[in-house]
């Protein structure tokens, strides 16, 4: 399994690293049987967050006997120092651990960012560093690039963790993630399948030759680790078809020809089309809708099976998406054609399932 220094961690992390966002989805003997599995792979890197459903009681009693063999990441949501301290601990307990090696700051957001430093989330878990809880903090950030450029400039993260894949590495490729690799703080790409969008292209018109017979899934990894600026690719695992699949990425390493990347973006800009990239640059909504929020709720319910906290948390916004007026303002500004208007209905729809 290929390696790379995760910033001023210094750790070295395997390329791919296992996503345990879908781990409930699946029994307690699949989730034993697939974790064992990656690490018996070599891989050494295993994220999970607090709002994962049961994902860290499932990795804490799986891997407790080899809890020294993997690099372990969770995100917490809270952002003052009274919360962090109690979802740290949370942690701590479910993941069956004395240590975690690194804690972000989960999908900051808006003003989220500066409370992070003045309402005590970042001295917190400094303080939990200095009492060998954690080795390291990091921050989770999806839309905000100015947000993300504030964040490596801070000095306060030695990890940003970031949705980086063929369908949105456009955003970050020009200055930021260089600036990060400059600053020492080491890049993770999550989502790097777009959450199965890039997995799933129609069989007829992949060109198996050209690709060196290598799947869709494979070849959106290769191209997210062919930026060396990225250290760690985590996608969402729940079978061990498609653990054996993303292994095989980090075990044989290739550079991708010029053909091949020209062929795959063209693929990967069709099913980019319409997706929300939830970049935040269709706000600020009239009727106060967090249209990005909407849709990575919906994303969350459909396809990664989180359907509880799905709905708590759409149902925790001050507006809901059936207040859209269809005013249409929202659509010039979606570089990515997202179909706004409509799409809210149908994530209402879903979101509001009973
Ligand atoms: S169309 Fe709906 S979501 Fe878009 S700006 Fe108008 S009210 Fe907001
Ligand atoms: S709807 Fe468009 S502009 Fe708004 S967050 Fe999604 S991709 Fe970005």
């Amino acid at each position: 399994m290929q390696k790379r220094i995760l910033g001023r961690t210094g750790w070295a992390v395997s390329v791919i690293g296992f996503g345990a966002i879908k781990l409930p989805r699946i029994g307690f003997k699949e989730c034993e049987r697939i974790l064992n599995r990656s690490l018996d792979a070599r891989i050494n890197f295993i994220d999970t967050a607090d709002c994962y459903g049961d994902s860290e009681e499932k990795i804490g009693q799986a891997l407790k006997k080899r809890r020294k063999e993997f690099y372990l990441s969770t995100k917490i949501d809270e952002r003052d120092g009274r919360g962090v301290r109690q979802k740290l601990e949370r942690c701590l307990s479910r993941l069956k651990t004395d240590w975690i090696d690194l804690v972000l700051f989960h999908d900051v957001r808006g003003s989220e960012y500066e409370k992070i430093f003045n309402a005590g989330g970042l001295e917190e878990l400094e303080k939990a560093r200095q009492e060998g809880k954690i080795s390291h903090v990091g921050i989770s950030i999806h839309g905000s690039i100015p947000m993300m450029r504030q964040a490596i400039e801070s000095g306060g993260f030695s990890v940003l963790m970031v949705a980086y894949s063929a369908i949105d590495e456009d955003r970050l490729t020009a200055d930021l993630l260089p600036m990060a690799a400059a600053k020492g703080v080491g890049v993770i790409a999550m989502k790097p399948l777009a959450g199965g969008r890039l997995a799933k292209f129609p069989a007829r018109g992949w060109d198996y030759q050209l690709f060196k017979a290598e799947s869709p899934a494979q070849l959106a990894l290769r191209y997210v680790l062919s930026n060396p600026h990225i250290k760690c690719a985590i996608p969402g695992m729940m079978t061990l078809n498609e653990l054996e699949e993303n292994l095989k990425v980090g075990e044989r390493p290739r550079e991708l020809s010029a053909a091949e990347i020209k062929k795959f973006m063209a693929k990967a800009g069709e099913a980019g089309k319409g997706f929300c990239r939830n970049c935040g640059y269709c706000l600020p909504c009239p009727e106060g809708i967090a249209i990005p929020d909407v849709f990575r709720y919906e994303s969350y319910y459909r396809h990664y099976g989180l359907k509880d906290w799905a709905q708590s948390q759409y149902g925790s916004l001050p507006v809901n998406a059936e207040d859209c007026s269809d005013c249409q303002q929202c659509l010039d500004k979606c570089p990515y054609g997202v179909l706004i208007p409509s799409n809210l209905k149908t994530a209402h729809k879903i979101l509001m399932e009973s």
